[in-house]
């Protein structure tokens, strides 16, 4: 599998374990308690990608506040005695995703996922030669004639060793001409 490396994308960050400035000192109860983390984790299948969101309450204190947006590796520790903020576990496999669609005319498609994309254009009809334009909001944008029964492959990639959000337009330069789009990329 490959090795990921979760950190520092801005909002979408993702820290393991607690930012530092919200680490206190180590002591044996902090100590204790991660190894029961380590075990509460184990519960999981290995191979499944676990992280954690802090969900403050409106009424939260800064300290709380701070927490949300964050993607934890490990369950993060509440800032303080008290804390009713939510804290929930997230779980996927990582693995290869696909999204089968069709388009005519144009239409956005849109999702979460690491630097490499491939999609295939097949043409159902009705122009024989039409052209297609696929823009994405990462890694530029590729055109090209899309001819009947001829699919082609369009390949998008940016260097990146986290998740990011991928914007496709479509747009399909013929009249009544359907295009059926599959997109192939890993989460
Ligand atoms: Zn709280």
């Amino acid at each position: 599998m490959v090795k990921r490396t979760f950190q520092h994308t801005g909002n979408d960050q993702l820290v393991y374990g607690l930012p530092k400035h919200m680490v206190g000192s180590s002591t044996n109860e902090s100590l204790k308690k991660s190894k029961t983390r380590k075990e509460n984790d184990n519960s999981t299948t290995p191979e499944n990608v676990v992280f954690w969101t802090v969900h403050p309450k409106a009424k939260a204190c800064d300290k709380c506040q701070a927490m949300e947006g964050i993607k934890f590796k490990e369950k993060p520790d509440r800032p303080h005695p008290n804390c009713k903020c939510e804290i929930r576990k997230h779980e996927y496999k990582p693995g290869k995703r696909t999204i089968v669609g069709t388009v005519s005319g144009s239409r956005n498609v849109s999702f979460a996922g690491l630097g490499h994309v491939d999609i295939e254009l097949s043409n159902i009809g009705v122009a024989p030669l039409p052209g297609v334009r696929i823009t994405s909001n990462l890694a530029g944008m590729q055109e090209r004639l899309v001819p009947l029964g001829i699919p082609q492959l369009f390949d998008f990639n940016i260097l990146t060793d986290t998740h990011v959000n991928w914007d496709f337009w479509f747009e399909v330069f013929a009249e009544n001409t359907t295009i059926r789009y599959v997109i192939n990329y890993e989460m």
